[in-house]
C-alpha cells in the first residue's frame, strides 16, 4: 500500500495578483510534490486556495467599489490562472471564504468553546472615529518618537530603523481617513494558547522540523504562551462569531482551516477520499505543510493547537522557506524589480524560473537572490547548453539515416547503471528539499553525457559507411542517456518532460522507468524543446514591471 500524504502551501491573500515572492514556495512545494506522485511507494494530494477575510480585503474591495466576495472571486481566478501557466499541479484550489469552511470554523470554535479554551475580556485598541472602526497597526501612521521623521508605521521607523509601538507614534493618523486615533474599549475571544504549550512541546520532539524552527519554537516558549485574540468588531469581512451580530472571527482564525475547507471541496470530485483518513485524529497519512518563514508562529503555534483541541490530527512536519530578493535587494516597484507572475509570463517560460529556483532551493530558511544576469547564464549552460543539447546531437542521426527508429542494443551498459544507480541519491536530495546539490547531481550526469557524444563524434564517423552500426549506436545510447536526465529533471521541467515523452514517443515518466533502456523504438521528428534565454527577453520584463509600477504610482 502507498503511503498516502497530503501536501498544502500556504494559503494567498486574496487582496491582489501572485508575484514572483509567492512562487518561490509554490514551485518549492510544486516540485517536491511532482517528485512524490512520480514514485510507486507514495500516493499525494496537493491543495491550496485564497485566503479572502480580513480588513484588507474590506478596504481594497471598497476602494475598488465592488463587494468583497467579487473581490475575492476574480482574485482566485486570477491567481489559479497564474498557477496553472507555472505549471503548478494542484489537486485543488479553494477560498477560505466558502461554506465548508464556514461550518469547520464552528466546529473548531463550538469544540474550543466546551474544553473551556475560549475566555472573553476587555480591551482597549486605536479606533478611528470618523471611519467608526477599530484600526488594526497598519492603518496607523504617524512621526517617529526617536528622529521625528514623518509618516511612520506604527511599530517601526523606516529612516532610522526604530521600533515601537503604535501608542509611541507622535501625531498618529489614521490611513484610511486621517483622522486622529482614539482609544476605544470593546469586548474580544481569545483563544488559550498556553493550555496546549505541553502537548506543543511534545509534537515538535516528535517531527521532522527545520533546526531554525525548533530553535525559534523554544524561544517562544521561553518567554511563555499567551492568549491569543481571535475576534474583531464590525465592520469586518469574515464568519461572524456564533450568537454576536458584530463581532466575527480573526482572519488568521480561520485561514488555516481553509487546507481542511479545500480538501472537503475536493471530495465533492473525488468521492474516493475519507476525511477522517486524512483529518482524523488517529489518521496514518501525512501531512506536510510548506509556508513562508514569516508566518511560522501562526503554523507552528496556533494551527497544531487548534487542531489537537478540537479533536483532529496534527501536521507531520511544517516547511519554511525564506524570502525572495531580486538582484540582491528587496523587490522594489521603483526598480522594475517586483515583478508579477504574470507579467513574468508576458515574456520569459515558466520552467526557466522553476530551474532557477531549483538550483537554489535548500532545505534551509534562507532568503533566495535572483539576479538576472545569473539567471539567464544558468538557463543557457545548463539547459540549453549541456541538457537540450544531448538531445539535438544525437536525434538528426537517427532521422536521417535510421528511419526514426532506436538500435536493438545497449552500447554502453556501465554508463547506463551509473546514471540509473545515481537515482537514489538524486531521490534522497529531492526527499529532503535539498534541490540545488539534486540539481547538481544531475547535471554532472549531464556533462558525462555530453564527454561521452563528444568523445564518440557521431558527426565525424558517419562519414565513413563502415560505421553506420555504431553511429547508430552511440546515438541511441546518448538518447537513453537524455531519457535518463528527463526522469531526474521532469519534477522541475514537467511541461518539458511532456514534450520529450511525445518526441520519445513513450508514456508518462516515472521513476521506476530508468531501469529499462528504450532500444528497438520508433521516436518522433526532433524538435527545438528550449530556446536560449535572451537578454532582450529580460530587458522587456524588467520594462513592464516598471510600467506597471508607474501606473499603479
Ligand atoms: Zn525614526
Amino acid at each position: 500500500m502507498p503511503q498516502k500524504m497530503l501536501v498544502t502551501y500556504a494559503l494567498p491573500y486574496a487582496n491582489g495578483s501572485l508575484h514572483l515572492g509567492h512562487l518561490v514556495g509554490m514551485i518549492q512545494t510544486d516540485i517536491w510534490v511532482r517528485f512524490q506522485k512520480m514514485q510507486p511507494e507514495t500516493q499525494c494530494l496537493f491543495i491550496c486556495g485564497c485566503d479572502g477575510h480580513g480588513t484588507p480585503i474590506m478596504i481594497q474591495a471598497e476602494k475598488l467599489n465592488i463587494s468583497p466576495e467579487k473581490l475575492i472571486d476574480e482574485v482566485k481566478e486570477n491567481q489559479e490562472r497564474d498557477l496553472k501557466d507555472f505549471w503548478i499541479d494542484l489537486d485543488n484550489y479553494y477560498t477560505t471564504h466558502s461554506k465548508e469552511n464556514h461550518t469547520l470554523v464552528e466546529t473548531f470554535y463550538e469544540r474550543h468553546l466546551k474544553k473551556g479554551n475560549i475566555s472573553k475580556h476587555t480591551i482597549k485598541q486605536a479606533y478611528d472615529p470618523e471611519k467608526n472602526m477599530f484600526l488594526p497597526d497598519r492603518y496607523i501612521k504617524g512621526e517617529c518618537p526617536r528622529c521625528g521623521a514623518k509618516d511612520q508605521y506604527g511599530d517601526s521607523c523606516e529612516v532610522c530603523g526604530a521600533t515601537y509601538a503604535p501608542t509611541e507614534l507622535k501625531n498618529p493618523y489614521s490611513t484610511l481617513s486621517g483622522a486622529k486615533p482614539i482609544e476605544k474599549e470593546s469586548e474580544h475571544y481569545f483563544f488559550k494558547l498556553q493550555n496546549y504549550t505541553d502537548l506543543l512541546k511534545q509534537w515538535m520532539h516528535k517531527q521532522t522540523l527545520q533546526s531554525q524552527v525548533i530553535h525559534k519554537l523554544d524561544e517562544w516558549f521561553e518567554m511563555g504562551l499567551r492568549e491569543w485574540d481571535i475576534s474583531r468588531d464590525a465592520p469586518y469581512f469574515g464568519f461572524n462569531i456564533p450568537g454576536e451580530s458584530h463581532k466575527y472571527f480573526y482572519v488568521w482564525f480561520d485561514a488555516p482551516m481553509g487546507y481542511m475547507a479545500s480538501f472537503v471541496n475536493l471530495q465533492k470530485r473525488r468521492s474516493d477520499l475519507d476525511f477522517d483518513a486524512y483529518w482524523g485524529k488517529e489518521s496514518t497519512f501525512d501531512l506536510y505543510q510548506f509556508i513562508g518563514k514569516d508566518i511560522m508562529y501562526f503554523h507552528t503555534l496556533f494551527w497544531p493547537a487548534l487542531l489537537q483541541g478540537a479533536n483532529f490530527r496534527m501536521p507531520t512536519a511544517v516547511f519554511c522557506h525564506g524570502f525572495l530578493t531580486v538582484d540582491g535587494q528587496k523587490m522594489s516597484k521603483s526598480r522594475g524589480t517586483f515583478i508579477k507572475a504574470r507579467t513574468y509570463l508576458n515574456h520569459l517560460n515558466p520552467e526557466y524560473l522553476r530551474y532557477y529556483l531549483a538550483t537554489k532551493l535548500n532545505e534551509r530558511i534562507e532568503d533566495l537572490d535572483i539576479s538576472f544576469e545569473d539567471f539567464m547564464q544558468r538557463v543557457n549552460a545548463d539547459l540549453v547548453g549541456k541538457y537540450i543539447n544531448i538531445a539535438s546531437r544525437s536525434a538528426s542521426f537517427i532521422h536521417k539515416y535510421f528511419d526514426n527508429q532506436l538500435s536493438k542494443a545497449l552500447l554502453e551498459p556501465e554508463l547506463f547503471k551509473t546514471f540509473v544507480d545515481k537515482s537514489a541519491s538524486i531521490s534522497e536530495k529531492y526527499k529532503n528539499r535539498e534541490f540545488s546539490v539534486a540539481i547538481r547531481e544531475i547535471m554532472g550526469l549531464a556533462d558525462l553525457a555530453n564527454q561521452y557524444v563528444d568523445a564518440k563524434k557521431p558527426w565525424a564517423s558517419i562519414k565513413d559507411p563502415q560505421n553506420k552500426e555504431e553511429v547508430h549506436a552511440v546515438c541511441t545510447m546518448a538518447l537513453n542517456l537524455f531519457r535518463l536526465l528527463t526522469i531526474y529533471l521532469k519534477p522541475v521541467l514537467p511541461d518539458t518532460a511532456k514534450k520529450i515523452e511525445a518526441f520519445l514517443n513513450i508514456p508518462e515518466l516515472h521513476f521506476e522507468d530508468r531501469h529499462q533502456p528504450l532500444l528497438d523504438h520508433t521516436i518522433q521528428i526532433f524538435t527545438p524543446l528550449l530556446k536560449r534565454l535572451e537578454k532582450t527577453d529580460i530587458d522587456a520584463l524588467k520594462k513592464e514591471a516598471l510600467q506597471h509600477a508607474q501606473n499603479n504610482g
